[in-house]
């Protein structure tokens, strides 16, 4: 949801970080809040210098945890797309989940690690300005080293998605063997944390706090393990079947530069009976992304001249590229989009669609018109 509409600010070692509008929000209500938190009451210009550090200190932090998952990641052999900041935090993107559970762990580790340091670290700094007799920023660092400790400690909570969560997953898959099946017990986990979350934010509102936020968290834990629950209820339900068995034969496929006009009004007159997605592909015929005919037929009336196919795409990074003897639930796991490549080492051999895998997941027959996407 909040992806979409983020844009890079900054490359940090190599990984672009996305800030989202909603990110602002945070650090604005961070800089009105800490000045008071902190005990100053001088001018308006210290006030603001003030809040401002908080804000900045507050921001760099939670970078720096994402980081930590980042890095972890690539140095495990992870490709990491970005680091997207929103209101609630952030989250590292990787390319693909990790593949054993010891990446997973050490990945998920790390960021807790991370936010505990640096909470470390911030009340040593406090210790050392108070005793050179600066009240403020002493006071200033001790709040950011209770901020850090706590973030460290409520990302532990054994709650999928919460990095507490992932470390759990790993466990139970190191134990079972079973990567799905744990998804589904750390998920029912993060339906629990998330709902004694919402519960102590009410109560807090009840009290007469300001528990909102605390019970917005809540729900957005709630509602992403609930999510992660029915994927890996779905990936469990596909075990067992290899991607070949079920992959449609290659797409067609146009020029990712041909315009959504061109298509409209050339391609598709002169292929009248088009595949259910359409591949786009560059000059060397390399795949770059896939366009499902629904978003053409949505966007086709009024789509501006000279809109290139690619603008309707989903990209190559989104899309799961497995090869045929790949376990279907697996494959699943891999794709973002729901809309898998079947691919031998050196020619793409098929594609997948969602309503493929909900087909093979639930054989029961659909209703007709559910559409490609939905
Ligand atoms: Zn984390």
């Amino acid at each position: 949801m909040f992806r979409r509409s983020s844009r890079p600010i900054a490359t940090l070692f190599g990984i672009p970080l996305h800030l989202h509008w909603s990110a602002v929000l945070t650090a604005g209500f961070v800089a009105m809040s800490t000045p008071a938190i902190v005990g100053l009451d001088g001018s308006l210009t210290s006030v603001l210098l003030i809040g401002g550090l908080a804000a900045f200190l507050f921001g760099s932090s939670l970078i720096v945890h994402e980081y930590s998952h980042a890095l972890m990641a690539r140095r495990r052999g992870i490709g990491v797309r970005r680091v997207s900041m929103w209101a609630l935090g952030g989250v590292a993107e990787l390319e693909v989940e990790p593949r054993r559970w010891q990446d997973e762990l050490a990945v998920s580790v790390v960021g807790p690690l991370a936010s505990l340091a640096i909470g470390v670290v911030t009340l040593g700094a406090a210790f050392g300005v108070a005793a050179a007799g600066f009240g403020v920023p002493a006071r200033l660092f001790a709040w950011l080293a209770i901020v850090n400790v706590g973030l460290g400690i409520f990302n532990l909570l054994p709650g999928f998605p919460l990095d507490g969560g992932r470390v759990l997953h790993s466990l139970i898959w190191w134990r079972t063997g079973n990567r799905h099946r744990s998804t589904v017990i750390a998920a029912n986990s993060g339906r629990v944390v998330g709902g004694l979350v919402i519960a102590l934010g009410v109560v807090t509102m009840f009290l007469g706090g300001s528990g909102f936020l605390t019970a917005l968290i809540g729900w957005f834990i709630m509602s992403s393990a609930t999510q992660a629950r029915a994927q890996a209820q779905e990936a469990l339900e596909l075990a067992g079947v290899r991607a070949g068995d079920i992959a449609r034969p290659l797409p067609m496929s146009v020029n990712a530069d041909l315009s959504i006009d061109d298509f409209v009004h050339y391609w598709l007159p002169a292929n009248p009976s088009p595949t259910e997605v359409i591949l786009l592909t560059d000059h060397d015929q390399r795949a770059t992304g896939l366009v499902p005919m629904a978003a053409v037929a949505a966007v086709a009336p009024m789509s501006a001249s000279g809109v290139p196919m690619s603008a309707l795409a989903i990209p190559a990074t989104s899309l799961g590229v497995v090869s045929p003897s790949t376990d279907l639930g697996d494959a699943f796991a891999a794709s973002p989009s729901g809309f898998i490549l079947v691919s031998e080492p050196d020619r793409l051999v098929g594609y997948i669609t969602p309503r493929d895998l909900r087909r093979t997941a639930h054989p029961t027959p659909t209703p007709a018109g559910t559409g490609v996407t939905g």
